[in-house]
């Protein structure tokens, strides 16, 4: 198993479960590619047997390798092997102690990978359009930025997949490329309701954006909750509320409207919304906006159903420019 950990990096206390995530024949594949990456033909060469075409493909799509520009194999982290595993193949049964192992092992990596963007961010620092981060985004702004796209591609949400903290629906996260080939492609209409479906069932908006040079979009749009999400358990752990995802709006409550019905306050995922408790005989109460907790994920607005609820846009974001 040591010789695993080497190749593909993964951790040394999954040596007992290692036959949840690697078939004898992709251990024997992995084995081979660790003197370096190889074409197909030197590695049915090499193994000969039961190693084909086909084999090689089916490990490519399930994150055991990966191919490169060259054409030629080599073993893909284990990260990737562990986001596909963990949309595809599930938990099993793996013990809980294992799977927080695990899932905290991923986090680590997520952190380490963008410890110095959060960092700068919260130093006050402008974020690049071509780097890829989280940042709230508003249902009519969805809908402006999947005009930009050209095509959609429907996955399981990662986040959720993994960590299973909650029962919110996972089909949708909408991708703009295909890794591997295993998302389905869908329309920009189905995009968009699967989008305002979650919404509606409670996951904010967050888009993993990136621009590059061509003014070509990278990333993709998450359906964020705040019990699972990489993101959102970066923020807590970094102290980067409102930093990741970036906050770009306050929510603003109108008094006039309001009827007290009290949905807002249970759909803020932050607790950013008190309402006093209904005195016998009264109408109930105006709930208040705390604006210090308050993300701008625009939860509450969209669930308001006296549309009492605006977004006040508090910050500019470099990459509204890209789909204003
Ligand atoms: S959801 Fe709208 S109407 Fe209901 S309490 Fe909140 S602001 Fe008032
Ligand atoms: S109060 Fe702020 S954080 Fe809470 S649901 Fe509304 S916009 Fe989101």
């Amino acid at each position: 198993m040591t010789h695993l950990f080497d190749i593909c990096g993964m951790p040394a206390f999954l040596e007992p479960w290692i036959a949840r995530f690697y078939t004898p024949l992709e251990i024997d594949l992995l084995t081979a590619l660790e003197r370096g990456a190889m074409t197909p033909s030197d590695i049915i060469g090499t193994l000969g047997g039961e190693i084909t075409d086909g084999l090689i493909d089916r490990a490519w799509r399930r994150g055991v390798v990966r191919r490169l520009e060259d054409g030629r194999i080599a073993p893909a982290n284990f990260h990737v092997r562990f986001e596909s595993w963990a949309l595809f193949e599930g938990w099993q049964d793996l013990p809980e102690e294992i799977k927080n192992r695990l899932n905290r092992w991923e986090l680590d990596h997520y952190e380490a990978g963008h410890r110095e963007a959060v960092e700068s961010l919260k130093a006050g620092g402008q974020r690049r359009a071509s780097e890829v981060c989280p940042e709230y985004l508003l249902l009519e702004e969805v809908a402006r930025l999947f005009d930009r796209i050209p095509h959609f591609y429907l996955w399981p949400c990662n986040c959720r997949a993994m960590v299973r903290g909650c029962r919110l629906p996972r089909l949708t996260c909408i991708r703009f490329s295909n890794d591997r080939g295993i998302g389905w492609e869908i329309s920009r209409e189905r995009a968009l309701s699967i989008v305002r479906e979650a919404n509606r069932q409670g996951l904010m908006q967050s888009a993993e954006l990136g621009v590059d040079s061509q003014g070509r979009f990278d990333g993709a749009l998450c359906n964020c909750c705040n019990d699972c999400c990489f993101p959102h358990q970066l923020a807590r752990e970094r102290q980067a509320e409102k930093i990741w995802p970036l906050s770009r709006y306050l929510a603003e409550l109108a008094s006039e409207p309001c009827n007290g019905c009290g949905r807002c306050v249970r759909r803020c995922p932050f607790g950013a919304i008190s309402q006093e408790k209904k005195k016998k005989g009264l109408p109930p109460s105006t709930p208040v906006i705390d604006t210090a907790l308050c993300r701008g994920c625009g939860l509450c607005a969209t669930g308001c159903p006296q549309e009492a609820i605006g977004m006040r846009k508090i910050r500019e974001s470099v990459l509204e420019a890209y789909y204003a």
